[in-house]
């Protein structure tokens, strides 16, 4: 199977073919038909199998085929979470680098730096942001950041969030984000404390595992 097989858009394409991706892996062949279909998604997974782009691409097909009247300041529409710094910055470069040609805007922000920089960037606008729980809490306590637009809602490397001790602080934030929406969630294990949150954030969902 090629990317082209799959449905997605040309400026997405053009994209993959410089990022020198030739063909979908296993869990992008599977995942992005039912991403792009507009259905919530379980998908158990590790990193490295190809899980950024399989949750970024459908995300950027969407927003991109959705475009906002940007007259006004662009509106959050998508939320991605992720438990450590290290990937936060690594999911935002990777739809930085699938996004090019989208005209779509992605920030990305976390714990253990100043928020400065990060504040200035949500005010030139965004459509993507990349958190870590805590400082999206922070700077959504704070009035930085409103979840009320969200459309596109994925939380990553949730057995990862459980042991960090990011349910409480998870729990808040899905309990902001409006209820019609896509949700995406992942997850490398599923112990019984995973599946129960699974079913705090998912509706009727569709499951990959890999
Ligand atoms: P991830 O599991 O999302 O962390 O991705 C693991 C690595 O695989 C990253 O370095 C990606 O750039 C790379 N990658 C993802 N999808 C593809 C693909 N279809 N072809 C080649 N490399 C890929």
């Amino acid at each position: 199977m090629k990317f082209t097989d799959l449905g997605i858009i040309e400026p997405i394409l053009k994209a993959l073919k410089e990022e020198g991706y030739t063909h979908p892996t296993p869990i992008q062949e599977q995942a992005i038909p039912i991403l792009l279909d507009r259905k919530d998604l379980l998908g158990c997974a590790q990193t490295g199998t190809g899980k950024t782009a399989a949750f970024t691409i459908p995300i950027l097909q969407h927003l991109f085929n959705n475009k906002q009247d940007h007259n006004g300041k662009r509106k959050i529409r998508s939320l991605i979470i992720t438990p450590t710094r290290e990937l936060a910055i690594q999911i935002n470069e990777s739809i930085t680098a699938y996004g090019k040609y989208t005209g779509i805007k992605n920030v990305v922000i976390f714990g253990g730096v100043k928020q400065g920089g990060q504040t200035d960037a949500l005010r030139r606008g965004a459509d993507i942001l990349v958190a870590t729980p805590g400082r999206l809490l922070d700077l959504i306590s704070q009035g930085f950041i409103s979840l009320q637009d969200i459309k596109y809602f994925v939380l990553d490397e949730a057995d990862q969030m459980l042991d960090m001790g990011f349910i409480h602080d998870i729990k808040k934030i899905i309990a902001k984000l409006p209820f019609k929406r896509q949700s995406l969630f992942f997850s490398a294990t599923m112990p019984p404390a995973i599946a129960e949150l699974s079913t705090k954030i998912l509706g009727e969902y569709e499951r990959v595992t890999i």
